[in-house]
């Protein structure tokens, strides 16, 4: 393949440059210029206007005409990247799965890996072959925009999860008989790296990582990933002042060399002109395409629009050796991805027949219920309030700006990249109901509704549609109230949901989010609009007999401080989809136990303390003792729950903990033995329930100081009714490494070091080591001649093939490293530095 086509391969521009003025359909003379002519290799997104909607036949038969031009013009076949980030959200009348965040909650593996067969089935089904999805990104600041696209705040779970979609998109049919053309799809992990951690929670706000924090936590779902997945997007953050786009050491060294990622790489949108305009490390866009192929390793420009100055940089280029060669490995790793995908074989042949029949049967549909059970967490149940008994007549108020809305309940990324108008709800969403509808479903109760307030805490009484308080001329106030910076007149409608409340035995109310995705819903603080909280004050003051449910749907953890001390029972819904209103009726009757714990740290607070869970141990609040400062005593920050938290209506009980060993010994050059944990876990009550074990480690000192704990291993028990059953876990012995204190890259033992293992979310072995969740001591006992920085050194040896070419291999270079004496003024610490 020549230059040009080369360069081709390496671009990717969006489907809405090529289409005709009313979106319906590409216009053949932009294909022919774009594919043919110019030979772009790739097409991103969805059409970006309200109407029509896009079904799988519109999707495939776009395919179809891309294919055709591409094959017309001899150009290799062009792959389409979708946003499938929850099921193939973009396409009408397919799966929605829960959100990340939710399938997360599941704590269940397999959820996540459903997710993804369905996700990539359907895109399939639309004749394309690339997700973009899942995310990698360890959510730690509660206010960014992208939090619910996240699997939440742990390495494990996170890593575990992702790794599971993963596997899920990127899995063959089963049936062969009938397999979908394309036949295979790929997966793409992003944001490479960092960007899960703006420093003050704004999207694409710089991330302030250490680089010992980097490597300790949020490269370890990228370890799960990076030999499996054909694809990783990079992303719109700067580590330590250097955007990723022209990042040699996080692309280059961490994740070609280290992570052994050896697929395609491609660019978030429009990010190496934003090395220019964004970023500004670039004095124009040719030089920002210069940085980007001198210091990364980027093979795939999302250009997305104005690809004209990008083709007319690479003109210049093409007399240059080094360029030369750079664009030819990228255009090759491309290639070797449509290779993969049997593209070359499938298609220039994509018939229509893939996109016929329906979308989804009733058993995909149950399969879905389940998981949506699954994913909600129910956080409070004072004085077993739950579950209401379905057989007795109750009268029951539903009110608050959620209880009437499926767009809510499912969030961004679904219909358009903002989520769905709530003015085409009823036409987009083909299946599935609004929690008021879901309950009115119940024959027994009594179902009133009252809206209570808007989405934005206003006067509902004018329907309490935010695309319609976008046309007020007050709209910059009640924008300041959506992100809970004023307080706004919701007395009317708060007082007729407080007439209503007065009569009823239940108050179920839903509080939440408007729709947002990425920068558009950027907050500057945590609370919601204050006219929820007063509806829920109202609702308690009017009603004080009455049991009252709240329900919480949002993308992020949105402070609940002020509502739940009035109420009985809390759900954390998250983002469920469409079937939050079936899902939530049958866990608040008990039809179906709770099972969801939380993926992340419930704040309690503006400051976010106690965020991550795995926080350092010295990461400490003082204690407010009774308003007046100063404050002298410090413990641990207080949050409204823990990670891991949930409730079920069973009543699990534990035994003790039996270990493998107490003391790991580290072979010289190797890595510890992995650990073996054995726990009986008992359902003494007559419900059956599934119940999510989750193991964390302690570490009592360390040379850098250690978290306040961290889940090492987690896995999701059912249990039937009066039953117990005998789980073992494993702790791989790789994992027990952390970054030492004189280098920040590398992992390392730490002899001598001590930990003890908890079981569950809410035990503290630090403060109660009696507690009969918690393990005995266990030390890690390294070789008398182990070194830290030897075995840095040595790894780093192997890995850069020098032991090859040299001849001193990895176990002569440990033991030539560790043998070396040094004099007494130089004495060696355990670490070697
Ligand atoms: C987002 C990516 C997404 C891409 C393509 C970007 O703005 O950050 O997550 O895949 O757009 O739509």
């Amino acid at each position: 393949m020549g230059w040009e086509g080369q360069v081709g391969q390496t671009a990717q521009i969006d489907i809405n440059m090529l289409l005709t003025e009313d979106h319906s359909e590409f216009r053949q003379d932009l294909l022919d210029h774009y594919i043919g002519t110019l030979g772009v290799g790739s097409v991103l997104n969805n059409q970006n206007r309200a109407d029509p909607l896009w079904t799988v036949q519109d999707f495939r038969k776009a395919v179809i005409q891309l294919q055709t031009t591409a094959e017309k013009f001899h150009r290799p076949p062009v792959i389409w990247g979708l946003d499938s980030v929850h099921g193939a959200n973009y396409i009408y009348d397919t799966i929605i799965t829960p959100q990340p965040i939710n399938l997360a909650a599941s704590f269940n593996r397999s959820v996540s890996e459903q997710a993804g067969i369905w996700a990539s089935r359907d895109t399939r089904k639309a004749g394309i072959p690339w997700l973009f999805s899942p995310l990698l990104g360890l959510s730690w600041n509660p206010v960014w925009s992208r939090v619910y696209e996240t699997f939440g705040e742990d390495p494990v779970l996170v890593g575990t999860m992702a790794r599971a979609m993963t596997d899920g998109i990127q899995m063959a049919d089963d049936d062969k008989t009938s397999t979908i053309r394309p036949s295979l799809a790929a997966a793409c992990g992003k944001h490479f790296v960092g960007y899960s951690y703006p420093h003050n929670g704004h999207d694409r706000a710089p991330s302030w990582i250490p680089i010992r924090h980097l490597y300790q936590y949020f490269v370890l779902p990228w370890k799960q990933v990076s030999k499996t997945i054909h694809t990783v997007m990079e992303s719109y953050t700067e580590v330590d002042g250097v955007p990723m786009a022209a990042n040699r050491q996080m692309l280059n060294h961490l994740l070609r060399k280290e992570l052994g990622f050896d697929g395609m790489l491609v660019t978030d949108y429009h990010e190496i002109f934003n090395l220019y305009e964004w970023h500004h490390v670039a004095k124009d866009r040719t030089d920002a395409i210069t940085k980007s192929l001198q210091e990364g390793t980027v093979d795939m420009s999302m250009i997305a629009n104005e690809p004209q100055d990008f083709f007319a940089a690479y003109e210049t280029f093409e007399q240059n050796d080094q360029w030369k060669e750079r664009v030819r490995t990228s255009a090759r790793r491309v290639l070797e991805l449509k290779e993969k995908l049997n593209m070359f074989e499938e298609s220039f042949n994509l018939t229509m027949d893939d996109a016929k029949g329906p979308m989804h049967s009733d058993e995909d549909l149950e399969r879905v219920l389940d998981m949506t059970h699954q994913s909600i967490i129910l956080v409070k149940n004072d004085d077993n309030v739950l579950p209401l008994d379905p057989q007795k007549s109750l009268s029951i108020l539903v009110t608050g700006p959620t209880a009437h809305s499926k767009s809510f309940t499912t969030g961004g990324w679904t219909w358009q990249w903002q989520g769905v108008d709530s003015r085409i709800e009823d036409q987009w969403f083909t299946y599935g109901s609004s929690v008021v509808e879901a309950i009115q479903k119940e024959k027994k109760w009594h179902v009133s509704y009252s809206c209570g307030v808007d989405i934005l805490g206003g006067n509902c009484d004018g329907g309490g549609d935010f695309h319609e308080v976008v046309e007020d001329p007050t709209v910059m106030e009640k924008i300041k109230n959506w992100v809970g910076l004023t307080g706004q007149d919701s007395d009317l409608s708060v007082e007729r949901a407080m007439s209503q409340a007065a009569s009823q035995d239940v108050i179920v109310v839903c509080l939440g989010e408007e729709n947002y995705t990425e920068k558009p819903g950027d907050i500057r603080g945590l609370r919601l609009p204050a006219g929820q909280y007063e509806l829920v004050a109202g609702l308690r003051e009017a009603a004080p007999n009455a049991k009252i449910i709240l329900v919480y749907f949002g993308g992020r953890p949105r402070l609940l401080t002020d509502a739940v001390p009035h109420v009985d029972a809390v759900f954390v819904g998250f983002l469920p989809g469409p079937l939050a209103g079936e899902a939530l009726v049958d866990l608040i009757t008990g039809r179906i136990n709770p099972s969801a714990r939380l993926p992340l740290t419930y704040p309690k607070f503006e400051d976010g303390g106690g965020i991550p869970y795995l926080h350092s141990l010295s990461d400490k609040c003082t204690t407010d003792t009774g308003g007046y400062l100063p404050h002298w005593d410090n413990s641990l920050c207080e949050v409204q729950w823990p990670f891991g938290h949930g409730l079920s209506y069973s009543d699990f009980q534990f035994d003790s903990i039996t270990l493998s060993t107490t003391e790991l010994k580290v072979p010289l050059g190797k890595q510890a033995p992995d650990l073996t944990i054995s726990v009986k876990v008992s359902n003494p009550s007559s419900i059956p329930g599934a119940f999510p074990i989750m193991l964390f480690t302690f570490d009592i000192y360390r040379s850098t100081t250690p978290e306040y704990k961290r889940l090492r291993v987690f896995e999701k028990v059912w249990l039937e009714a009066n039953s117990t059953k005998e789980v073992t876990l494993t702790i791989p012995g790789e994992d027990l490494r952390f970054i030492g204190d004189h280098d920040d890259q590398h992992y390392v033992y730490q002899d001598g070091m001590e930990f003890v293992i908890g079981m569950g979310p809410d035990v503290d072995c630090r403060t109660n080591g009696s507690d009969t969740r918690c393990s005995s001591v266990i030390t890690i006992r390294t070789d008398p001649d182990y070194v830290g920085a030897c075995e840095a050194a040595c790894n780093l040896w192997s890995s850069s093939t020098c032991d090859r070419r040299v001849g001193l291999d990895g176990d002569h270079c440990w033991k030539a490293c560790s043998s070396i004496h040094f004099d007494d003024h130089l004495e060696m610490n355990n670490d070697g530095w």
